[in-house]
């Protein structure tokens, strides 16, 4: 096994970003495991698969292509041989990925794939449950913390940016639902590893973060 750096949060807790600076700074493979969730999300609702049909899914689990592949430093992620980058964050996607990654079948099918990733190679990967089931044994473990307000303040921004017109209420109820279903569910909830290193990014800038986060595996290189 490769070095192995876990790190798991909530979605606004400004882990891609700071898992892909922190990459490039140590020369790790970036992982973003959320993508894998959203891509199967993807294949079954592009064939009228609902997170109850367990049949239908096992079909679309059967025969799935998922690739990471790195363009120019970039992730990109291929579902059936298509780059699929952007169809994988619309908020149709948002909505359903929580339900379809709490099924068993799904996660089964998943893990492994991101176990292998960490065989011979060394990587920083992000997700819900690294810490916790995907690499129980990893050099560092990073929980990700954020207040609920802070990270739906930061979808807010996005979104006005980018011009989709959503309310703050709506983004703060649609962010505590989600991580609800994600801590909640029977197979690999979204806990805090116990031996995890807690980092609140509530009230600290990115580069705060990954100065932060640079300096525990600097430490854990060194011993
Ligand atoms: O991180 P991101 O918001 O893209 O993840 C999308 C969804 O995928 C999460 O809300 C969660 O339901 C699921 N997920 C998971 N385990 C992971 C990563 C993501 O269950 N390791």
């Amino acid at each position: 096994m490769g070095f192995v750096v876990a790190i798991d949060g909530p979605a606004g807790s400004g882990k891609g970003t700071i898992t892909k600076l922190v990459a490039e700074k140590r020369n790790l493979v970036a992982i973003d495991t959320g993508a894998m969730y959203r891509c199967i999300t993807l294949d079954c609702l592009n064939n009228n698969i609902k997170p109850t049909d367990i049949d239908g899914i096992n079909k679309i689990l059967d025969k799935i292509k998922i690739e990471l592949k790195l363009e120019n430093g970039e992730q990109k992620f291929f579902l059936n041989d298509k780059d699929v980058g952007s169809q994988i964050r619309t908020k149709k996607i948002d909505d359903y990925v929580s339900l379809f990654a709490a099924i068993k079948e799904v996660r089964d099918k998943v893990t492994p794939m991101q176990q292998k990733m960490g065989d011979n190679q060394n990587i920083i990967m992000e997700g819900r449950d690294i810490g916790t089931v995907v690499f129980p044994n990893a050099d560092v473990k990073i929980f990700l913390d954020c207040s609920a307000e802070e990270r739906a303040r930061r979808r807010f921004i996005q979104n006005q940016k980018e011009g989709i017109q959503t309310s703050y209420e709506e983004i703060l109820n649609n962010v505590i639902e989600r991580e609800r279903i994600n801590s909640t569910r029977d197979i690999a909830p979204f806990v805090k590893a116990d031996d995890a290193i807690v980092v609140d990014s509530t009230n600290m800038s990115i580069d705060e973060v990954v100065e932060t986060i640079l300096k525990i595996i600097d430490e854990k290189l060194e011993k």
